[in-house]
């Protein structure tokens, strides 16, 4: 059993900034509209998860830490409404790493449980709030080879707060705060009003004033495909693409084929090394796209891949030739 989370931990825990994606889709799926994330030594020595959801009765400790134990299978895996559905995530961190859960359903009745290289705990009570915290110690110390793989703790600080970034921008209902070393800590409020005017306002905490004032609206529509969002001018491109965001069915995905598309549409508006700020949001019949191909789920495939490329294409170089570049 050890050895088979260990070998799934392979494929859904590759470094920590992945335990706190699968950490926090946990929290999202679980209702909460606060979460807190607090990491030490690049998320490796400490990663800290806590969240204001709906928390987990004591008796089902166990389960929640077990494999192929998951809460939200839905009967239509292609209409699969939360996150997660492999119930593959915490038996895989508790296999590499020293994992507790500490969650209660109501205020003061919670109740914790350990699991260390494998090995549950007993549950036992503890005091907590209404919520879940998850804390993760010691990441990959059963697997040295898997930590050998790992950069520097800068550059895992900074993989940790690019991937909330991507999560944070497709919840804007849900108050984030990171704290960790420096430059990594973020801190996003919760963002109230129209669905619009909330991705609005979080599009502005994450990518600044400057993309607002700088970029151009998209608004297409191609065989029942919606696609919504921002695209910067030439003029404020980007040293990276860390500041290219797509959301399919309003999850965060990243994809080279989507990443391609983007390029091609800006062709000669920009330099070989210079990239656009983008913010797209798919929005498509459920059967027609695969989002969980991968147990990371960040990659996504579509029936006709193909036609989406041609959308963003398409799109994109209308709204520029409208803004006559
Ligand atoms: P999955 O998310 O695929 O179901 P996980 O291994 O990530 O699998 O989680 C297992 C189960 O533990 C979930 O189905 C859920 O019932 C419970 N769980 C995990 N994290 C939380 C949380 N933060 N709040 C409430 N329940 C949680
Ligand atoms: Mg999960």
């Amino acid at each position: 059993e050890t050895i088979v989370n260990r070998i799934a931990a392979g494929e859904v825990v590759e470094r920590p900034a992945s335990v706190v994606k699968e950490l926090v889709e946990n929290a999202i799926d679980a209702g909460a509209t606060r979460i807190e994330i607090a990491t030490a030594g690049g998320g490796l020595s400490l990663l800290r998860v806590s969240d204001n959801g709906s928390g987990i009765e004591p008796g089902q400790l166990p389960l929640a830490v077990a494999r192929h134990c998951t809460s939200k299978l839905s009967d239509n895996i292609f209409d699969i409404r939360s996150l997660g559905f492999r119930g593959e995530a915490l038996p895989s961190i508790g296999s590499v790493a020293r994992l507790s859960i500490r969650s209660a359903t109501e205020a003061g009745e919670g109740a914790e449980i350990t699991v260390e290289g494998g090995e549950l705990s007993a549950v036992r009570p503890a005091a907590c709030n209404r919520g879940t915290v998850v804390e993760v110690r010691d990441l990959f110390f059963s697997t040295p080879a898997r930590l050998k793989f790992m950069k520097s703790e800068r550059a895992e600080s900074a993989a940790i707060t690019d991937q909330l970034r991507r999560i944070a921008l497709a919840f804007p209902g849900v108050r984030f705060a990171l704290t960790g070393p420096d430059r990594s800590s973020l801190e996003l409020p919760l963002c109230e009003g129209t669905p619009e005017k909330a991705a609005t306002e979080r599009m502005r905490a994450l990518l600044g004033h400057g993309f607002a004032e700088n970029s151009l609206p998209i608004n297409a529509m191609r065989d029942g495909v919606r696609l919504t969002g921002r695209i910067s001018v030439p003029s404020y491109s980007r040293g990276n693409a860390q500041h290219q965001f797509v959301m399919v069915n309003g999850r965060p995905v990243r994809d080279k084929r989507l990443a391609g598309a983007i390029r091609g549409a800006y062709a000669d508006a920009l330099p070989r090394d210079r990239h656009a700020a983008v913010v797209l949001f798919l929005d498509l019949d459920p059967a027609l796209v695969d989002v969980n191909v991968h147990p990371q789920k960040a990659d996504v495939r579509f029936r006709d891949s193909g036609m989406i490329s041609g959308l963003i294409v398409g799109a994109i170089r209308q709204a520029l030739s409208e803004a006559g570049i």
